[in-house]
């Protein structure tokens, strides 16, 4: 928070998170890129949450190759993610960069939060360019009337490893005056390739520096985040349960089992006939 208390700012280096994404699902550059980024916002907006429990899910619903991209983070950053299509793969743009916005295509982005109240909070705004770090800045500024600063950056590797993920988020507030926006915004410029900052080896710290130099600033927060799956047998079960009763058993006549496959952490559950269709009796 700078000490005039105009503005707040947080920083994320993601690389380990996009690491263990890549781990699972065996995107290729492209699809690294864009779920990287995808997720490394996510696990911003997750950490702006207030309460235990608070979710957030961020979703690009885009007509382009790498089809419906998703992250979930929670109240404390952790995050989770998948995408349509994980080998998405397309020709480079000229300047030599991953082609993210041809790959998400145009359509929508959605927000929902989860805050603990009946009804989760539902933002859908319209996918701007598909670069992700402007689709959120425009989320910010149309449905939560938050001036927002934003950058976002994903470096793959030749071994198609991530080399360096992360992300800066400035965010001004109410009352924030011109002195601060200026210089803010000169500084951002810093900012513009973020993850070759986290490559060149600079720390969270440095890189705050960079966006708030000549601004005075107090650091209230360290939290370590990391590719969180909740997945458990009990919510899979009740997925499976919820398909209902004829089409389970039409399922059932072809197999013995049911196989689920998370598509966040990948791991597998198994569901047995005699026991799906014993706790379908249960219930009814
Ligand atoms: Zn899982």
């Amino acid at each position: 928070m700078t000490r005039c208390g105009q503005a707040r700012i947080m920083v994320i280096n993601s690389t380990d998170i996009v690491n263990k994404m890549i781990s699972y699902h065996h995107t290729t550059p492209t699809a690294s890129a864009v779920l990287g980024r995808v997720m490394t916002g996510a696990s911003l907006m997750g950490c702006m949450l207030k309460d235990k429990g608070n979710s957030i899910t961020l979703t690009f619903r885009g007509d382009g190759p790498a089809g419906m991209v998703m992250a979930v983070a929670d109240y404390k950053g952790n995050v989770k993610g998948c995408i349509q299509n994980p080998g998405v793969d397309i020709p480079l743009k000229p300047n030599g960069k991953l082609d993210v916005s041809g790959a998400i295509g145009g359509g929508v982005m959605q927000v929902v939060k989860d805050i603990g109240l009946n009804e989760p909070y539902i933002g859908i705004s319209e996918i701007r360019s598909g670069e992700v770090a402007e689709d959120i800045t425009a989320y910010f500024a149309e449905s939560e009337q938050v001036p927002t600063l934003l950058a976002l950056g994903v470096l793959v590797d030749t071994d198609l490893s991530c080399k360096a993920a992360g992300g800066v988020i400035i965010q001004l507030m109410p009352g924030a005056g011109d002195e601060i926006i200026e210089k803010l915004e000169k500084n951002a410029m810093a900012l513009s390739n973020v993850s070759k900052l986290f490559s060149d080896g600079l720390s969270n710290e440095e890189i705050l520096d960079l966006a708030m130099t000549g601004i005075e600033y107090d650091l209230f927060d360290e939290i370590d985040v990391g590719y969180v799956c909740d997945c458990s047998v009990e919510r899979t079960e009740r997925a499976v349960i919820s398909i209902g009763r004829k089409e389970l058993e039409e399922i059932y006549k072809t197999q013995e089992k049911i196989e689920v496959t998370c598509r966040f952490c990948d791991k597998k559950y198994y569901f047995e006939k005699d026991y799906i269709l014993g706790r379908i009796e249960d219930d009814e």
